[in-house]
C-alpha cells in the first residue's frame, strides 16, 4: 500500500498517463477518419452532412471526431446530427437533445413509431431486424432529402466491416462487406462510413473518455443480433490471441486479387489462354515471392510466424494533413 506522502504522486502520475493517452487516441482519430474521407473521397466542398445518431458510442465518436476535422479540414461542409426516435419502449428522448443542445449541435429529432409497425407485421419470433431497418433506412433518407443533405454519415467501425464481411460468408456465401461510401439503392443518397478504418476498442475508449452519454442498444428487445454478436466475439478473441490478424483481414478486403478467387462474373477464365507473350502483370503459377515471404522466420513480435508485405506508401494526397490532424 502506498504512504499517504506517495498517494497524490502516484494519483497525478495516473490523471498525466491518462491525458496522454487521450491525446494520442485523439490523434489517432482524426488521423485515420482524415484518411478514410481522404481515400474515398467521402467529403466535398459545400457538403452537407447528416450524421445519423443512435446514441450509442460510435455515431457518438463520429459526431465528435468529424467536429473537429471540421475546424481545419480544406473543404468546407457542414454538419447535422439527426436521431430517429422510433418509440422503443423505455427510450430516453431527453438524451440526445440534450447533449447537442449543450455541445452547440445543429440536429433534427425524427419522431417515428416504427416499434408499433414492426411489432403489429411480424408474428412473435419471427425476425424483426428485416423489416425494422427497411424502415429505419426510408425514414433516414427521406429527412436527408427534407433536411437538404448532401451525405448521410453512418457509425460503421473497421470491425462492423469485418463482422459483415464473416457474417456474409457464414451464412449468405457471399464475400461482401460494407462500402465505406456508397450510393443509396434509389440513386438519391450518398452514404459514407467514416469511421471505417477505426477498430471497434478506439470507439469504446474515446466515448470513455468523452463520458457520452450512451443509450443502451438493447430496447427493442430483439435476438437477430445474437450471431453478430458471436462473429464480434470470435474477432475479438482472435485480436487477443493473435493481434495483427484483424488488421490483415482488413487490408485483404482493400487489396482482392479477383483472378484468384473463383467467381466467373469478375474474371473471364473461360477464355483464359497462353498469350506467348511475358507480362510483368502476369500471374505466377505457384506464388514464390508470397509463400517464401509468409513462412519467413518471425520477426520480432510478430505471432504465427506469419509476415504480411506491406505495400509501399502512396504519395500524400494534397491537403493531406489538413484532413487528417485535430483541431486541437
Ligand atoms: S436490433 Fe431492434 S432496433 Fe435494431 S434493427 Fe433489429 S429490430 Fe430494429
Amino acid at each position: 500500500m502506498n504512504t499517504i506522502a506517495e498517494q497524490p504522486v502516484s494519483s497525478a502520475k495516473a490523471a498525466d498517463k491518462a491525458r496522454r493517452e487521450a491525446i494520442k487516441l485523439e490523434k489517432r482519430l482524426c488521423r485515420e477518419v482524415g484518411r478514410a474521407i481522404l481515400d474515398f473521397n467521402m467529403i466535398e466542398e459545400g457538403d452537407k452532412v447528416m450524421v445519423c445518431m443512435s446514441g450509442g458510442k460510435d455515431s457518438y465518436t463520429l459526431l465528435d471526431i468529424l467536429r473537429r476535422l471540421q475546424k481545419r479540414a480544406p473543404v468546407r461542409f457542414s454538419l447535422v446530427a439527426v436521431n430517429l426516435d422510433q418509440k422503443q419502449p423505455g427510450f430516453p428522448d431527453h438524451v440526445l437533445p440534450e447533449y447537442l443542445r449543450a455541445q452547440g449541435v445543429d440536429f433534427h429529432i425524427e419522431t417515428q413509431d416504427t416499434y408499433s409497425v414492426v411489432k403489429r407485421v411480424i408474428p412473435e419470433g419471427k425476425t424483426t431486424c428485416g423489416l425494422c431497418s427497411r424502415l429505419r433506412r426510408a425514414i433516414l433518407y427521406s429527412v436527408a432529402e427534407r433536411l437538404g443533405c448532401t451525405k448521410i454519415a453512418l457509425g460503421h467501425h473497421r470491425d462492423d466491416i469485418l463482422q459483415t464481411l464473416m457474417l456474409n460468408m457464414f451464412f449468405g456465401g457471399r464475400m461482401k462487406g460494407m462500402p465505406p461510401k456508397l450510393v443509396s439503392d434509389d440513386g438519391k443518397h450518398v452514404v459514407i462510413r467514416p469511421l471505417a478504418y477505426i477498430p471497434e476498442k478506439d470507439t469504446r475508449q474515446w466515448a470513455e473518455y468523452q463520458q457520452f452519454p450512451i443509450i443502451p442498444c438493447n430496447l427493442c428487445g430483439s435476438q437477430d443480433n445474437l450471431q453478430r454478436q458471436i462473429v464480434g466475439d470470435m474477432l475479438r478473441d482472435w485480436d487477443r490471441q493473435y493481434p495483427g490478424r484483424l488488421e490483415s483481414m482488413f487490408r485483404a478486403m482493400q487489396h482482392v486479387v479477383t483472378t484468384h478467387m473463383m467467381d466467373p462474373k469478375l474474371h473471364d477464365f473461360r477464355h483464359a489462354r497462353a498469350t506467348g507473350v511475358a507480362s510483368p502483370e502476369g500471374d505466377i503459377a505457384f506464388d514464390p515471392d508470397t509463400f517464401t515471404e509468409s513462412f519467413a522466420p518471425a520477426a520480432a513480435g510478430d505471432t504465427l510466424g506469419i509476415r504480411v508485405s506491406v505495400a509501399p506508401a502512396a504519395p500524400a494526397a494534397p491537403h493531406a494533413e489538413a484532413w487528417t490532424a485535430c483541431s486541437s
